[in-house]
């Protein structure tokens, strides 16, 4: 390839999307592909780290389409599926209890833990909601002041600041029978583990733009300083991808390695400073097990002194038994992108999302309910070099 070709990497993404109908144009996608595959003189593998990525790529074909040129590492951005065995466990236990009404957003209610399901807890009889926003689990404390109202604080830094404002209003409101059951996690101490796991094989990242919408994209500089990686922050939309993608190959092909901002309609470099006040004020950083991987150093949001007081778990003395996955299950090898969910045995047989043996199986942006959904029985798209 002439060199010439290779070093337009500034000026072939070129189309700026601005209205929604533009985001899938087939026009557009021609262009980017046609770009990466002129660009790439190798394969060169890159991990998405969202989950919502990971769907985008799996239900438009994006891993077939530039197969020969990039290998799609699909990472553990999943907040369902990395939450830990242990802390659904717990979930189970609070929301059995008789005085507890237990709220949740509703992709936790089929994840399986070692003692069974919120649905299952449910289906007995247990008090247990779906709601859309913690908020909504603040107002029913105020609204049934006889019950304790608990609210399973799951997710990356894109949930948790609705959270800190939740027990932000809480403490304000005096509510004694409103806590959390947290078990937040953060983007930058998993890319890190990933980049230190033995045989990692992953030499760029599609960072989540909508992590990075929070809190910016500072958190990034040292990784990429560190690890010689280039991390571009993305979208979720296929052209979205497809411009991370480019960026990603641009860099490596020139031997760069810098943090670039794909998904400037969305994310400045300083983020959310509103959101970012209330995650400082109302959380500290923690170690925290990850599913299925293990524990990360730092990787967790749990509450700071001032609100410990709003924490379930110290509330109800419910804390972990120790907890055993499932054996069958390789979702830890898939979170890792060590695996492709096909090659795990369940797949579709003994694991489907009516009957999920794992976390992967039951989230919406979990990766073996992607290739469930959309490629079904099909293997993992591979070169055919
Ligand atoms: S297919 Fe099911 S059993 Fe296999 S890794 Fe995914 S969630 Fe676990």
């Amino acid at each position: 390839m002439p060199q010439d070709e290779r070093t337009a990497c500034g000026q072939a993404g070129g189309s700026v999307v601005r209205y929604l109908d533009e985001f899938g144009d087939p026009a557009a996608a021609e262009r980017l592909l046609a770009h990466v595959r002129a660009t790439a003189t190798r394969r060169w593998s890159i991990m998405e780290v969202c989950g919502g990525q990971t769907h985008t790529i799996v239900r438009h074909g994006i891993d077939a389409l530039l197969a020969e040129q990039v290998r799609l590492v699909h990472g553990p951005g999943c907040p369902v599926c990395v939450t830990p065995l242990e802390i659904i466990d717990r979930a189970v236990t609070l929301a059995a209890r008789p005085e507890v009404t237990f709220c949740s957003f509703g992709d936790m209610l089929r994840v399986p833990g070692s003692t069974g399901d919120l649905f299952g807890v449910k289906a007995r009889g247990g008090d247990v909601r779906v709601v859309y926003s913690p908020l909504d689990a603040v107002a029913l404390a105020r609204s049934e002041p006889d019950r304790q109202v608990v609210f399973f604080a799951i997710g990356f830094e894109t949930t948790a600041p609705a959270v800190a404002m939740a027990v932000q209003v809480a403490a304000r409101a005096g509510l004694g029978n409103f806590s959390v059951l947290v078990s937040h996690v953060r983007v930058p101490p998993a890319i890190e583990a990933v980049l230190r796991a033995p045989g990692c094989g992953v030499q760029g990242f599609l960072a989540a733009g909508h992590v990075c919408t929070v809190m910016g994209t500072a958190e990034y500089e040292p990784i990429v300083a560190r690890h010689r990686v280039p991390i571009v922050v993305t979208g979720f939309e296929p052209l979205d991808v497809l411009e991370g993608i480019r960026r990603v190959v641009c860099q490596l092909e020139e031997g760069r390695a810098e943090l670039d901002n794909a998904y400037p309609r969305a994310v400045s470099p300083e983020g959310n400073p509103a959101a970012r006040a209330a995650l400082a004020e109302v959380f500290e950083v923690c170690d925290r097990t990850w599913r299925g991987i293990g524990t990360i150093p730092r990787s967790g949001l749990q509450l700071a002194p001032a609100y410990a007081r709003f924490d379930a778990a110290t509330r109800f003395g419910v804390e972990g038994a120790g907890a055993v996955e499932s054996s069958r299950c390789r979702a830890g090898e898939v979170l890792q992108g060590l695996i492709s969910p096909p090659e795990c045995e369940a797949f579709g047989t003994d694991c489907t999302p009516a009957h999920p043996l794992g976390a992967p199986m039951v989230s919406a942006e979990g990766a073996c309910a992607a290739y469930h959904r959309y490629r079904r029985r099909e293997g993992p798209v591979r070169s055919p070099s």
